[in-house]
């Protein structure tokens, strides 16, 4: 990989990715080919990505979520800012443009939820048509409501996720159709752009870890294979260390780091209310393991309770998220309790999706209704009721001269 970038002088290339933000160029405008010398597998000249300005996702200090976590400060890349509200959008510009200069007309994924909903959206965007292959009586319909908004063609089928995999795979090779599930390579060589873009915002200056939320481990895949091509382009010159962070009963990646040895054995009923990560038998977890180790990072787990809680706290800060994202803050309070990462130190935790993904799971936390997946209620200790009164301007003036935060 490094020969491609063997006459590229570090200092411009960081200049002209500065200078670009100034253009109205859309492929400058997406926070994902400004970054298209790290994306050298597209011809420019032949083919115009199928872009809807992706990535410029911000950057967010939270001052009351580093308390919590026991930090001195911590920094929010907010991913839930894009064009379909999570961090598929900047993998996917990059699958689908893909297919477009195959000359594919159509596209396919097994999902329920981001993937699904965001590869509706650039198909649409490049006038091909989607078609999502959803489990039958499994469907997030908060996710699947964007699909079919995008025009996407949705099929139920009465099988488990291995057994539609196996059909799709068949159908996409008699068909033609060019599929975007998580495997594809397109995708993780568009996410790499999280980690450009999170340090171009930064000045180039590498925080000590980087947190990540871990189901399928696409996402850290990408962010490990982004830090070593910065380093081999002379970029930066350390590399933070990576945190995966799991939902405790859907864990093989952190059963996996603990154990050492061996290799991953799925979890046959992967169960958490954070939707987005629960998978029992990640595809990527071989890649996932070599950026881990090789960073010197580390792989945590955490309760329902504890992401629930920690998706309140982020609320608080203004900024929401969706909860698979809350496992980040979850994971670092738990990392900091133990000594693992160090109070003064440099934290940044990707936030991957929007707080409006999945509005049943705050409206339960807040009003105390939610359970978790065993069946045992959540404590909804920073819940949030609305309280019903009567239309009556004394007692209303008496409630809020007491309520005070
Ligand atoms: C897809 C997704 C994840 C998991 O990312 P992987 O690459 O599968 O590890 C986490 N959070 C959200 C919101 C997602 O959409």
């Amino acid at each position: 990989m490094a020969n491609e970038f063997t006459n590229v002088d570090a200092e411009q290339l960081k200049h002209c990715w500065t200078q670009r933000r100034l253009s109205r160029d859309p492929l400058d405008l997406s926070g994902v080919w400004r970054y298209r010398e790290i994306l050298p597998f597209i011809d420019y000249r032949q083919h115009t990505p199928i872009t809807l300005r992706e990535g410029n996702t911000p950057l967010l200090e939270a001052p009351h979520a580093a308390t919590y976590a026991g930090l001195e400060r911590v920094e929010f890349k907010h991913q839930g800012y894009n064009p379909t509200a999570s961090f598929k959008d900047n993998g996917m510009t990059v699958g689908v443009t893909k297919a477009a200069a195959l000359g594919m007309k159509r596209v396919a994924c097994v999902s329920t939820g981001n993937t699904s909903a965001s590869m509706a959206a650039y198909a649409a965007a490049a006038g091909m048509q989607a078609i999502i292959f959803i489990p039958h009586g499994n469907i997030a319909y908060g996710k699947l409501a964007q699909a079919l908004e995008y025009g996407a063609v949705t099929l139920q089928i009465k099988a488990n996720f291995d057994q539609i995999l196996s059909l799709v795979r068949q159908v996409a090779e008699r068909l033609k159709i060019y599929l975007l599930n998580s495997i594809n390579p397109f995708r993780i060589e568009g996410q790499k752009t999280i980690a450009v873009e999170l340090l171009d915002q930064r000045a180039w200056k590498v925080p000590d870890w980087i947190v990540v939320p871990g189901g399928n481990l696409g996402n850290i895949s990408a962010l490990g294979k982004a830090l070593r091509e910065l380093r081999a382009l002379g970029m930066i010159e350390n590399c933070p260390r990576l945190v995966v962070v799991q939902a405790e009963c859907s864990a093989p990646f952190e059963e996996l780091f603990t154990r050492g040895i061996g290799a991953l054995k799925p979890v046959e009923k992967p169960e958490t209310l954070a939707t987005a990560i629960r998978i029992g038998d990640p595809v990527s977890w071989p890649k996932a393991l070599q950026e881990v180790t090789d960073s010197t990072g580390v792989v945590e787990k955490v309760t329902e309770q504890e992401i629930a809680d920690a998706k309140a706290i982020i609320g608080r800060c203004g900024i929401g998220c969706e909860p698979a994202s809350a496992a980040t803050l979850a994971g670092i309070r738990r990392l900091v309790e133990k000594g693992t990462i160090s109070k003064k130190e440099d934290v940044v935790a990707i936030l991957t999706g929007h707080v409006l993904k999945d509005p049943d799971f705050v409206h339960g936390y807040h009003t105390t209704g939610l359970r978790a997946p065993n069946g045992e209620f959540i404590n909804s200790r920073f819940g949030n009721k609305p309280v019903v009164m009567p239309n009556d301007v004394e007692e209303i003036e008496a409630f809020l001269r007491q309520s005070t935060r």
